[in-house]
């Protein structure tokens, strides 16, 4: 396959809370808050949809106490659309003790130890309680290196899990914080492709999530330490495979180069922690490169953080200001660093969108309908 072949779609997915332009970069948002962003900055910036963790909402403040103040999006204050995972990830990488089973994940809080048993069912439960408007089917991410064995065992536990997080979504989805006073709109529930690094695994799993019939299809389990071309290997061998008239999603990628090229691809969501960690430890994405702002060259640079740049940020400040902030550990640091980078990659996604919506014939529409009433 030859795998710069340009495949990108320009396309808009309508969820119940916004309508989302594609291909989209989405901020995460791990625990209520994109990391020393405020929400107002976010549309500021027009970030459209932003991702919550199924987990750390879970252990604190909790899911029924979300669900008993309207859901995520009044309880943070975000009129945009969201999207929450499953969970499955935190689970497998912060908690403590796993124990996997077929029926699911007993772990320990990283917070205080306590003991929790997440299954397909309860994941399910907890995510139409944070009434993200995406919610992401209970998997288990394959971690790299895998040999074939494991792949393909934690393959049919994911599988399993799938049918079990539809199963229980369509019975329960109606229970939606929201559901009433969007008129019977309910959240939409995306299956995510495993499968390790084994092309015909993937193939596998996407086909028997196709037929599962879910709302949009995620690529999980990549950029999990892999070479990069492994990961574009995964990404091209399974494009193709999904259904041209659902959202596709890329989990948990990448730097600013790798979400363009994906995008130019026919990916159509990504969401990446990497612009907001590397904001807070003084890495900024420029169209001059990665700089970090720390270095002693910045000390009485009166320039703005990258001169391509129309931000906010960009736009008021010096680097040697924000160094100077770094290096004092002030917490506006963080907060200028972070919102940066975010308009960096928002405004990545932009172009794309804008080159792609300039081709006749690349206009797709990829409609994610708010649903009837689902039971
Ligand atoms: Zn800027």
């Amino acid at each position: 396959m030859d795998q710069t072949k340009p495949g990108g779609r320009r396309a808009r997915v309508v969820l119940p809370h916004q309508t989302v332009e594609t291909p989209v970069f989405m901020p995460v948002g791990t625990a209520g808050t994109v990391k020393a962003v405020p929400q107002d900055i976010l549309e500021t910036l027009g970030a459209e949809i932003i991702l919550g963790n199924t987990y750390h909402l879970y252990l604190r403040p909790g899911h029924e106490s979300i669900r008993r103040m309207g859901g995520l999006h009044r309880f943070i204050s975000w009129p945009g659309a969201m999207l929450t995972d499953s969970g499955g990830f935190q689970v497998f990488s912060l908690s403590q003790l796993r124990k996997v089973s077929d029926e699911g994940v007993r772990f320990r809080s990283h917070l205080d130890g306590s003991s929790h048993f997440f299954t397909p069912e309860h994941s399910m439960d907890v995510q139409i309680a944070l009434g993200a408007d995406i919610a992401m089917a209970f998997d288990e991410c394959t971690e790299y290196p895998a040999d074939r064995h494991r792949a393909e065992e934690s393959l049919r536990l994911t599988m399993a899990w799938a049918r079990r997080s539809l199963d229980s979504f369509r019975a329960n989805c109606h229970q939606v914080p929201w559901h009433e006073e969007r008129g019977g709109a309910t959240q939409s529930l995306f299956g995510i492709v495993q499968g390790g690094m084994y092309r015909d695994l993937r193939r596998q799993s996407a086909e028997r999530l196709i037929e599962m019939d879910f709302d949009g299809y995620a690529i999980g389990g990549l950029s999990v330490g892999e070479p990069r071309d492994l990961t574009l290997e995964m990404i091209s061998e399974v494009l193709p495979m999904l259904p041209a008239d659902k959202p596709r999603y890329v989990m948990g990628v990448g730097y600013p180069d790798e979400i363009e090229q994906y995008a130019r691809l026919g990916v159509d969501m990504m969401d990446c922690v990497l612009p907001t960690r590397a904001a807070r430890h003084g890495l900024l994405f420029t169209s001059e490169g990665r700089i970090n702002i720390k270095g002693n060259k910045y000390r009485e640079d009166q320039g703005p953080p990258d001169p391509a740049c129309d931000c906010m940020v960009c736009r008021r400040y010096t680097r040697a200001y924000l160094r100077h902030l770094m290096h004092s550990g002030e917490a506006l640091s963080g907060t200028l660093n972070s919102i940066h980078n975010l308009a960096y990659y928002l405004g990545i996604m932009r172009r794309v969108r804008n080159e792609l919506g300039q081709e006749p014939g690349k206009q797709i529409s990829t409609a994610v309908a708010p649903k009837a009433p689902c039971s």
